[in-house]
């Protein structure tokens, strides 16, 4: 899924505040982590959406306006055909079926069921960020747009509460204003180093609580280099729609994600690193959602269609065989699953938009930064809550729509 050499390494994540510290993944490339994400297209349930305006005051920012957004992005997509899946994500679906679950794209307004899930390819070839919005205007503004690659950002200058400027290795650039996109982890921190104090920024962290199962596949199958990384998914209820989610990914793993979420974690930069406390099933109901998701999946596993496929499924590279983890009480059960690294990679909230009254919130509802002038935020940072979907689309949309608004204002 991943090239090495596309990921950040100065970014650490620990489950809990002093747990066990690994690096967590994210993309530094031109596209950003679309560069090396795993293609999974989907636009986020209704009610997240609504609850923008219904639950933080965004007035204008639901289900409506943000459907018609990504509709107006026109995003290419590719739906695999039966051919294009691998054995075991056919096995995962049919399970899924023999269970119940209803037939599902995972592209609209409501996504419970198990289905192929749309991906970010156009010819078999990944469409990142950069190739889907930048490429083509880079191209039609000959002159108008450069692309400083490999540049990073240190600071934005801030001179009587308005952008002027932003610091680049030994140089200042100055600029009429600033629309910072360097994602969750970054933008908080961006903010941070430019001298900006609100309260709520690096924290409301959020991020889907994951577990990967590891699949012994039986004789004769495997993920072969012609299936599609990523190809199905089956979403699922517990104590609400679509919180759980089941995700085979190659190399012979099936990751359980819990996608809504309460916990919320924080991050700080220590000596130029990103250091992320997810905060993982801090709260009883991500524990409940994520002990419902691990009896799920051990549904799914324990049926006719997976076993003919696979013979084993495991916690860990060692083999211990999930129904041993499962034997344990909640508790245990739980506690075995914060200290694992584990998420979806999916974090949002550590720059969240909100009214100027909420002390957290750090934008407005045009991504405005509180306090100063001719600075925005368009990423993954402002959401004030994670969607129960796959990020990247969501991010794509809300960016859109901070841009056309930007766009309004110069006109
Ligand atoms: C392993 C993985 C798999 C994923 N799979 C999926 C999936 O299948 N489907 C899906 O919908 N979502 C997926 N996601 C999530 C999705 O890719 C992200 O939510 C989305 O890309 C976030 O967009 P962003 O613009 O907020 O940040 P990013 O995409 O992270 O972009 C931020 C950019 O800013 C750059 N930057 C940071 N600091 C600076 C600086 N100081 N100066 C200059 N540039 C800077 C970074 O290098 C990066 O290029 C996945 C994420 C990961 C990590």
């Amino acid at each position: 899924m991943s090239r090495p050499d596309l990921l950040d390494p100065n970014v650490f994540a620990s489950t809990y505040t002093g747990g066990f510290r690994y690096p967590y993944v994210r993309g530094r490339a031109l596209g950003g982590t679309t560069a090396i994400n795993a293609l999974v297209q989907m636009w986020g349930h209704r009610d997240d959406w609504n609850s923008w305006s219904a639950t933080h005051g965004l007035t204008g920012w639901n289900w409506r306006s943000v459907s018609a957004e990504i509709e107006r992005l026109g995003l290419p997509s590719h739906v695999p055909v039966a051919s294009e899946i691998g054995p075991v994500t056919s096995a995962v679906l049919a399970a899924a079926r023999e269970l119940g679950a209803s037939e599902c794209r995972h592209q609209a307004e409501t996504l419970d069921g198990a289905g192929a899930v749309a991906l970010s390819l156009v010819g078999g070839r990944r469409a990142d960020a950069f190739g889907l919005f930048v490429t083509p205007r880079v191209l039609e503004d000959s002159g108008r747009m450069i692309v400083h690659a490999g540049a990073a950002v240190a600071e934005i200058v801030i001179e009587a509460d308005r952008a002027t400027g932003v610091v680049v290795g030994a140089d200042a650039f100055t600029v009429d204003g600033v629309v910072l996109a360097a994602g969750t982890v970054w933008s908080p921190i961006l903010l941070r180093r430019s001298g900006i104090s609100r309260a709520g920024i690096g924290r409301n962290l959020k991020d889907h609580p994951a577990i990967s199962l590891w699949l012994g596949l039986r004789d004769g199958f495997a993920f072969t280099a012609s299936n599609l990384e990523v190809a199905g998914l089956v979403v699922a209820s517990s104590t609400d729609d679509a919180d759980i989610n089941l995700l085979p990914v190659d190399p012979n793993q099936l990751v359980v994600a819990v996608t809504k979420v309460s916990s919320v974690g924080h991050v700080t930069e220590v000596d130029g690193t990103a250091e992320v406390v997810l905060g993982t099933l801090e709260t009883h109901d991500d524990a409940t959602r994520m002990l419902a998701a691990l009896r799920l999946a051990a549904d799914v596993c324990a049926s006719r269609e997976f076993t003919n496929v696979v013979e084993t499924v495991s916690i860990d590279a060692k083999g211990t065989p999930l129904s041993t983890l499962l034997a344990h009480d909640d508790e245990t059960i739980i506690s075995y699953v914060r200290r694992l690294p584990g998420a979806y990679s999916h974090a949002v909230g550590t720059c969240r938009m909100g009214l100027d009254s909420d002390a957290e919130a750090v934008v407005d509802a045009t991504g405005a930064v509180f306090g100063v002038d001719g600075l925005w935020v368009a990423d993954a940072s402002v959401f004030p809550d994670i969607p129960r979907a796959a990020t990247q689309v969501p991010v794509m949309a809300v960016a859109g729509r901070i841009a056309h608004g930007i766009a309004e204002r110069l006109r």
